[in-house]
């Protein structure tokens, strides 16, 4: 049996497809498990193979329905897919979430398809580190798309887009949702907007609302994003949809976009790694004391919050440089 903490055995395990191991991977790097960073370290070599398609939009307009109808698509042309569905505003994973998802369930007993729920909320940086790590353990397992989506209700968005290839904003006749686009900034994220419902009253309208509104949009990178029309239920457009998703992978590795997107994922993520390591260590090293110290000082008028922080930063720098002592002597008295 294998070890549940043999990281070496689940990478493999990953690379020859099993989803146990991609599984237990994922919960490994969501945990901030004591062997975050061996995994890290482990899957570094083959990570960037997967394009990474974010779903976006209002809850009910159809994201789940959607990316379960795009998973037979690409499955009938023989891609591997991953999903991953994150739950930004919930501390809680796994089973509960996924048990609720019962459209997945039709493709449970697939081979090559990997679906994976994580929360993010209270984790180490938060989505923006969570999520490249479980797109990680997808490019091991050897994914060919991996579908990230949204559920619950959450300002997630913009980060969503942040860690996505390609951004799909989907949009639902009736509900408003052009005007609310417009408002929402969702214009500026969307690679493709979707009209979902397009079954319903009102999709044409919408079609031509949003058309009007997209034509005074630049468009990121060169790009003009297409507005695809579907019907997630039965899968009518969902062809379609998968074409204008391979026309902008290709549209960013020619006009070389895609490194441009994945060069600034990686530096907001080593930025939020970074900043989430220096507020441990500040927790960490400076005790209390010294915060409790600067704020009786800042309100007490006897100093100002730049100097306070200023300060508290140069104590870090301090603590770093004694730790650096110690550890010299130490190894001066282990050679004595
Ligand atoms: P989510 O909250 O964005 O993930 O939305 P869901 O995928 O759960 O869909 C919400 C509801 O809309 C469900 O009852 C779906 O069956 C329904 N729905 C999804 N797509 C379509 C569609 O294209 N046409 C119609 N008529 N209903 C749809």
């Amino acid at each position: 049996m294998t070890r549940p903490d043999d990281v070496e055995t689940l990478v493999a395990g990953a690379r020859d497809g099993s989803a146990r191991a991609v599984a237990r991977l994922i919960s490994l790097v969501e945990d901030r498990s004591a062997l975050l960073r061996e995994v890290s370290a482990a899957l570094a070599p083959t990570a960037g193979r997967a394009h990474v398609v974010g779903l976006t939009g209002s809850p009910g307009v159809g994201k789940s329905t959607s990316t379960s109808a795009l998973v037979s698509r690409l499955r009938e042309v023989g891609r591997t897919v991953g999903v991953l569905a994150v739950d930004p505003t919930s501390p809680f994973t796994g089973g509960a979430l996924l048990g609720d998802r019962i459209r997945m369930q039709d493709h449970a007993t697939d081979a090559g398809v990997y679906i994976r729920s994580m929360a993010s909320r209270g984790h180490l940086g938060g989505l923006s580190t969570s999520a490249p790590q479980a797109l990680r353990v997808f490019d091991a397992a050897g994914c060919d798309i991996v579908l990230v989506e949204t559920v619950g209700v959450g300002q997630s968005e913009v980060e969503i887009a942040g860690i996505a290839d390609t951004t799909l904003v989907l949009l639902a006749p009736g509900m408003g949702d052009g005007i609310q686009a417009a408002k929402a900034g969702i214009l500026e994220i969307g690679d493709i907007f979707c009209i979902n419902k397009a079954d319903r009253d009102g999709a044409e309208s919408t079609r031509r609302e949003l058309r009007s509104v997209l034509a005074m949009s630049a468009g990121r990178d060169g790009w003009k994003p297409p507005i695809a029309m579907t019907v997630a239920t039965t899968g009518d457009g969902l062809d379609a949809l998968v074409e204008q998703i391979d026309a902008h992978r290709a549209h960013l590795r020619d006009s070389g976009g895609l490194q441009r997107r994945r060069l600034s994922g990686a530096r907001r993520e080593i930025e939020a790694l970074a900043v989430a390591a220096v507020q441990e260590r500040l927790a960490h090293v400076s005790g209390h004391a010294d915060l409790e110290s600067l704020a009786e000082q800042v309100l007490a008028g006897t100093n100002d919050p730049f100097a306070a922080a200023d300060a508290l930063v140069a104590g870090l720098e301090r603590h770093d440089t004694q730790d650096n002592e110690v550890a010299v002597t130490d190894v001066t008295r282990g050679t004595q």
